[in-house]
């Protein structure tokens, strides 16, 4: 009897679309390296050994919030002892002119005013005009909304003006009601989310997608959280790349252990299958660790995210990688992956390619015949190490939180 994998093998080789039972089946398979294999061709077929990461740095302006998600150790109220609030000068002072991008998300503010973020992103822009913004989650943009009385439209419109190139994927958590009301009830859910990327990509904002996932969510509903975004994607075109990330179990233990090696590599190749129309799958670094990140390029990842700098969200919740990776060791790290890494920015605009060193994937296998994988997608606008023993948390803009890559 023919396995899911020996189904789907033929589905891809066609270039059929899987089906929400294929993917769900797939979660449940246990062929894991043939799995991260099949996963893997198809990166192949589009990005060859290429692995991407990119120079940059996180900014978290402020930790304070006006909600309280329950999977959220980052936030906190304004007077409590933890609390910061960054000034203007402060983000500027983050950012240098050795970066290509910054990431810039953080809590929902009660009292700073417009003005602050547009002058945030001019200020930036002033002074290191190379460097592109990614900045703010469909979260932030709809606070903005209300509380700025501006649609949605007019508030991407004038962050655009001021210098945002591009939307973060985070605060989509997973797209499922049932979770939303049990973690994140005061939160926008699914139907907003992809309304607002919608809109961005519409006024030519590429944005990413992400996924938490290692909480109380079913294989079902992460399923159903990729064919929502794939089915945006159809429409608009505007997304960049999809990034899963592990929910760090932190102080919040919405479950006791975060998702296993196995999990994390599933998602990856699962993802990378599914979401034929995005372009980049991202193995963040932060919240899978180093060493699995490395091992996901040969599972359909072909992008780690970058060197970041300074994060607070991820390690709010107890991360245990290191918060600051050099270009050299990024480069090294895909180099050990068996890559040919290129630096790219936040538009996926490539800018070196280190063509120096190994340039043959450790498994790397030729598409078989007659597959040849879907044309990259032109996107918008322009163009822990394993946290030890299942504590850790790392990430940048996420981990429960409600930012993203
Ligand atoms: S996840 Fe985001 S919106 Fe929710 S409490 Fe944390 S910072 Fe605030």
């Amino acid at each position: 009897m023919a396995s899911v994998l020996d189904c789907v093998t033929d589905k891809v080789t066609r270039q059929e679309r899987l089906t929400r039972d294929d993917a769900v089946a797939l979660f449940a398979t246990g062929e894991l390296l043939r799995l991260g294999r099949l996963a893997h061709r198809v990166k192949q077929a589009r990005w060859g050994n290429r692995a991407h990461f990119v120079l940059n740095r996180q900014i978290n302006p402020t930790n304070v919030c006006v909600l309280s998600c329950k999977f959220c150790d980052f936030a906190t109220k304004r007077g409590r002892s933890n609390a910061y609030e960054m000034t203007l000068e402060e983000v500027f002072s983050r950012c240098d002119s050795g970066i290509r991008e910054v990431h810039i998300v953080g809590g929902l503010h009660p009292d700073w005013p417009w003005s602050y973020y547009l002058d945030m992103l001019n200020g930036i822009k002033a002074r290191v005009p190379q460097v592109q913004i990614k900045a703010f989650t469909a979260v932030e943009i709809e606070f903005f909304s209300k509380k700025f009385r501006l649609p949605i439209e007019d508030v991407l419109r004038q962050l655009k003006a001021a210098g945002l190139d591009a939307l973060p994927g985070g605060g989509a958590e997973v797209f499922s009601e049932r979770v939303r009301k049990a973690l994140f009830p005061f939160k926008i859910g699914a139907p907003r989310w992809l309304e607002i990327h919608k809109a961005a990509h519409r006024l030519g904002i590429p944005t990413n997608a992400t996924l938490l996932y290692g909480h109380m969510e079913t294989h079902e509903e992460r399923v159903d959280h990729l064919l929502k975004l794939r089915e945006l994607q159809d429409e608009t075109g505007g997304l960049m790349s999809f990034i899963p990330l592990a929910y760090q179990v932190g102080k919040t233990r919405v479950v006791e252990r975060q998702a296993s090696a196995v999990e994390d590599l599933k998602t990856i190749a699962i993802a990378r299958l599914v979401l034929d129309n995005v372009p980049h799958i991202k193995a963040y670094w932060v919240t899978m660790g180093e060493e699995i990140a490395s091992i996901a390029l040969s599972f359909g990842a072909d992008d780690i995210d970058g060197t970041i700098g300074e994060e607070r969200i991820m390690h709010a919740a107890d991360a245990a990688i290191p918060v600051r990776q050099t270009r050299e060791h990024l480069v090294q790290l895909i180099r050990a992956s068996g890559c040919v890494p290129v630096e790219r920015d936040a538009l996926y605009n490539v800018r070196e390619v280190f063509e120096n060193g190994p340039t043959t994937c450790l498994s790397a296998t030729p598409p078989p015949p007659g597959f040849a994988g879907r044309e990259p997608h032109a996107s918008v606008g322009t163009a822990s190490s394993r946290p030890g023993g299942g504590g850790a948390n790392g990430g940048v803009a996420y981990a429960g939180v409600s930012n993203g890559s």
